[in-house]
């Protein structure tokens, strides 16, 4: 049986914050997440994620040179078997604002989904109407999720692949309706650090399948696809996140994007005039046109 070392863990511990404040640091003043005066509202679902987020900006907010709230919010769905104690109890402890939102999604969730269906979709956009409406009845200027480095990764491959979109998940967002603004501070951690962060921390996580739903498959089958390619080529999951913050457009094919057709353009600007007939009548069969 293996013996742990306490002095080991705060260790290691440690250096996995410091890693992660600095991550957290730079995604803040690259993307200009937090401004002085704003009410932050931290989402804590129970998971790894979320935890650490809370605890970097809490750790970030008391040396900041600025002043900010930060505001936990959890929303605590019904689900069968959830614990209604350990929140209460982690967030009482914490000392600074915090609310639980009691709002039976479950039973709506199961009532709607066929049985056998994974229910995160819909259990997920209610989950957000919720959490939104209860930042703009509370002046919350920016909604913090704990969403990382690895779900941004994944992200980009689901939309590539079902979508057949170029598209990510953005680490500062406007919601649709203009009213929210959405940042995601732990964009620049990975999912690793994170989880031996929490690990280290025993943060009382509280399982999101309590519902018996599955996260969603190919998500889980993207995630075991990039574990594959960085064990076999470590650094790749990163290399692939720094991509998306080196687009080249002139390298790509969205003609929305970059001027294509400017290329080649003669002297004043003009585009020969074929543009027509290629879109029109390139296929059609020889001899007609
Ligand atoms: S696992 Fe359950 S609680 Fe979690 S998002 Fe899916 S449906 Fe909702």
């Amino acid at each position: 049986m293996s013996v742990i070392d306490p002095r080991k863990t705060r260790h290691e511990a440690g250096i996995l914050q410091q890693r992660l404040r600095r991550h957290v640091g730079r995604a803040i003043a690259d993307f200009n997440m937090i401004e002085a005066g704003d009410r932050v509202m931290v989402c804590l679902s129970g998971g790894k994620d979320s935890y650490t987020l809370l605890e970097i900006l809490q750790r970030l907010r008391e040396r900041a040179p600025i002043d900010f709230d930060l505001i936990a919010v959890h929303l605590d769905q019904k689900q069968p078997g959830y614990p209604p104690a350990v929140m209460a109890q982690y967030l009482d402890e914490l000392g600074i604002e915090h609310h639980i939102i009691e709002q039976d999604t479950y039973s709506v969730v199961k009532r709607v989904v066929p049985e056998g269906n994974t229910m995160c979709g819909l259990c997920s956009r209610l989950r957000r109407g919720i959490l939104y409406t209860f930042a703009e009845r509370h002046g919350m200027t920016k909604i913090a999720l704990g969403h990382h480095r690895d779900d941004i990764v994944e992200t980009m491959f689901l939309n590539m692949f079902f979508g057949s979109k170029l598209k990510a998940m953005p680490p500062k967002l406007l919601s649709d309706d203009g009213k929210h603004v959405v940042i995601r501070p732990l964009a620049y951690c990975a999912e690793d650090d994170i989880a031996r962060y929490a690990d280290s921390r025993g943060f009382p996580i509280i399982p999101c399948n309590l519902c018996g739903s599955q996260e969603h498959l190919q998500r889980v089958k993207i995630k075991a696809m990039l574990a594959a390619w960085d064990r076999e080529h470590p650094g790749r999951v990163e290399n692939i996140f720094r991509s998306l913050q080196a687009v080249v457009p002139s390298h790509l094919a969205d003609t929305s994007l970059f001027d294509f057709r400017a290329l080649g353009a003669d002297a004043d600007g003009a585009v020969p005039d074929a543009r027509a007939w290629f879109m029109n009548d390139a296929s059609a069969p020889s001899g007609e046109s």
